[in-house]
């Protein structure tokens, strides 16, 4: 099983970051042991940034079967250095606990979701604010990579990430037609 991940999906938030917005999909891997449930957050000392995203797990004939909500946590001072020099992102990326993954639930175009820290939300994501669909995203990446099934896309996040520190509490939740779906807590140490 492999961990695919989009990047500047959401125009505004490549913004926020000073990226360029892509043409076309841009796409990293994170290792699949990087995966740890929702309940503790490693921050650290800081450096780490919450990014909220739908992810898509990937059926037999490599089409969207489900949906999770989870965090691409990023070491964003580590990324920025590297992004500086121009070199690959892992250290930043696919560290130990880089990617929180919740609950499935059958895959439905309608997701929204969003995250809260200490109550406060600070980013929401719409598939319709997406520069692609996920069909559109899982098509370009099936163009040439050695997708299987059970594999797992995390699809980019909105704007609004930013720092955890310990002791900040994180909400993660999930509305299809604006119900909420599930919601999952994590608390950063
Ligand atoms: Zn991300």
């Amino acid at each position: 099983m492999d961990v695919w991940c989009a990047i500047r999906t959401y125009p505004k938030h490549a913004v926020e970051l000073g990226n360029p917005i892509p043409q076309e999909p841009v796409f990293f891997l994170k290792s699949r042991s990087t995966i740890v449930p929702f309940g503790q957050i490693d921050t650290c000392g800081g450096d780490v940034h919450h990014e909220i995203e739908l992810v898509l797990k990937i059926g037999e004939n490599l089409e969207i079967t489900d949906m999770a909500i989870g965090l691409d946590l990023t070491k964003r001072s580590v990324q920025d250095n590297l992004k500086e020099q121009k070199l690959p992102w892992a250290q930043a990326k696919s560290f130990r606990g880089a990617a929180v993954l919740g609950d499935w639930v059958p895959f439905d175009a309608r997701a929204e979701y969003s995250l809260a820290v200490n109550g406060n939300e600070m980013q929401f994501g719409s598939l319709k604010e997406m520069s692609w669909t996920p069909n559109e995203l899982l098509e370009k990446l099936a163009e040439w990579a050695p997708l299987q099934s059970g594999d797992i896309l995390f699809t980019g996040t909105p704007a609004g990430v930013g720092p955890l520190t310990p002791n900040d509490v994180v909400t993660a939740s999930l509305y299809i037609d604006k119900q909420l779906v599930l919601s999952h807590r994590a608390q950063c140490v």
